[in-house]
């Protein structure tokens, strides 16, 4: 009878476009919209449409902060 409870509980990833449990996702960080748990395995917090105005993403201590200096 609720067997296709699974399934309504699947949304798109804005993130990666693949379809996902949304109870396992979570909310983009910046409007909200469903994004993966496997992208924020990945450490993407932003959806799709985020991160493309975002020129540099806020949470990567891994990468060298690239400052606009002059070198030389
Ligand atoms: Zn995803
Ligand atoms: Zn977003």
């Amino acid at each position: 009878m609720a067997k296709n409870l699974r399934e309504r509980d699947v949304m798109m990833c804005r993130s990666c476009g693949n379809e996902e449990r949304a109870s396992e996702g979570y909310p983009c960080a910046d409007c909200g919209t469903f994004v993966c748990i496997i992208c924020n395995f990945r450490g993407v917090t932003l959806c799709k449409s985020c991160r493309a105005k975002r020129p540099e993403p806020p949470l990567t201590p891994n990468h060298s902060t690239k400052i606009d200096w002059p070198e030389h």
